[in-house]
């Protein structure tokens, strides 16, 4: 299975500049806290749970309380830098450039690890059969239970 990101893969503050640069076009402001709740993210590619980021941001910000990092966290998501995994309350940054269409979630129930696919044939797909069972995707996220390497690789237990 192999998927070929757009874009070259930028470096930390490289790809923050761009995050910055991608709010200003449309006259938003990632501000110090949603850059640093960002980068967060974007160093634990599985996800963080809200308690984690939490923890993590106090670490580096010892001002920050919970509504700080909600409010960056619904700003980070309207502006499709992240995303809420609901099945599992966890935020992930966003791995793509952009978000035109819909991204599957594959969300590890073994370990939590969220990945995220854009497989346009995958999403023509789903959404031809979607319309013909009468129904139309809503939202940007969707989410499916699936297993992943690492936790495939373990040998379930006999009985
Ligand atoms: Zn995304
Ligand atoms: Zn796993």
């Amino acid at each position: 299975m192999a998927y070929t990101p757009a874009y070259q893969p930028l470096d930390e503050n490289g790809f923050l500049d761009q995050a910055a640069a991608l709010c200003k076009t449309r006259g938003a402001s990632l501000t110090p806290i949603r850059r640093q709740v960002l980068a967060l993210l974007r160093h634990q590619p599985g996800g963080l749970k809200a308690y984690d980021l939490l923890e993590r941001i106090k670490a580096v910000r010892p001002s920050a309380t919970p509504p700080t990092v909600y409010r960056a966290l619904d700003f980070l998501i309207e502006q499709g830098l992240a995303h809420k995994i609901g099945r599992i309350n966890h935020f992930v940054a966003c791995n793509h450039d952009c978000h035109d269409q819909a991204g599957l979630f594959l969300v590890c129930p073994g370990c939590g690890k969220v990945t995220e696919l854009h497989d346009e044939v995958v999403l023509a797909a789903l959404s031809r059969s979607l319309e013909a069972a009468g129904h139309t995707l809503s939202g940007t996220e969707i989410e499916l239970s699936a297993t992943c390497r690492d936790c495939g690789q373990i040998e379930p237990q006999a009985n």
